[in-house]
């Protein structure tokens, strides 16, 4: 359908295997690409929840219709009020008062929070709770165009899909292939344990800062599926569980944390050679 064709590719790649998983995570946090790519997805995500036909978002049925057309009863929008365009505790009152009670007509109630990093910390505080267990029937989809405006007690909880960093763009299938033959070396070279071999598998990424970002987001998939022993959310199971069965899962957050240096210093236009040296040092530093 398409709004599909307006997410980038790795993006719709990714939810539609968490939607084949049936495990859709309560929880989602959009980041990358602008403010209306992150809008656009949200909605996907919410007619995704909300389809009542297939595949979903089908994009057909009376409940698609509702989600996209900004009138779904069970789908709340909140957004930052006042001058200094924050998200207060009071617009978050509808999610005080309805999330506990079952949908009106929906398959589940869906609050969406675009612009989630203008949550003052009182208001991330008070979501806290609902983020830690949400009802069956409740899904949070927050975006923020940078993550580091969340609470970090928040953040471990969301279910991150990064947009990328032009949302327009989508990857050609012949990058997407090179960026999995080097996951899959980086990979070997981590169950190795040769930092070497590492730094040899990511080399060919110097030329193209994204292609740095892009496999650094490839491989926290890859991570988070070998932490929690979800299958395919990264579309490398076998890799996943290959790390899994190598590091404990403390040495696994320290390696996410060491990706997540990498994708925010490539953010910050860092030079090339110097974010490899980060991932490949920074994925074996104990
Ligand atoms: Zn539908």
């Amino acid at each position: 359908m398409a709004v599909k064709k307006l997410l980038p590719e790795a993006a719709s790649a990714v939810l539609d295997r968490i939607s084949a998983s049936g495990r859709f995570p309560h929880c989602i946090l959009l980041t990358g690409g602008s403010d209306n790519a992150r809008r656009y997805a949200a909605t996907h995500i919410a007619a995704m929840i909300e389809c009542t036909s297939s595949p979903k978002p089908c994009g057909k049925c009376r409940d698609c219709g509702k989600v996209l057309g900004g009138v779904h009863p069970d789908v709340s929008v909140i957004e930052s009020s006042g001058k200094s365009a924050t998200v207060r505790l009071d617009d978050l009152r509808i999610i005080k008062e309805t999330a506990e009670r079952l949908p009106n007509e929906g398959i589940a109630r869906v609050y969406i929070i675009p612009q989630a990093g203008r949550i003052r910390p009182e208001g991330q505080n008070a979501l806290l709770k609902l983020i830690e267990e949400p009802p069956t029937h409740v899904y949070m989809i927050l975006a923020a165009e940078v993550r580091a405006t969340l609470l970090p007690t928040v953040l471990s909880r969301l279910y991150e899909i990064n947009l990328g960093a032009e949302a327009a763009q989508t990857l050609s299938s012949k990058t997407e292939k090179k960026l999995e033959d080097v996951c899959t070396r980086a990979v070997a070279a981590l169950t190795a344990k040769d930092e070497f071999a590492l730094a040899a598998a990511i080399a060919p990424l110097a030329k193209d800062r994204n292609n740095i970002t892009r496999c650094a987001e490839k491989l926290r998939l890859v991570l988070r599926d070998a932490m929690t022993g979800a299958e395919g959310l990264s579309g490398m199971p076998d890799a996943a569980a290959t790390l899994a069965g190598t590091y404990s899962v403390p040495r696994l957050l320290q390696m996410r944390a060491a990706l997540e240096t990498v994708i925010q210093a490539a953010a910050r236009n860092g030079n090339a050679n110097l974010l490899l040296y980060l991932f490949s040092s920074g994925m074996f530093a104990e």
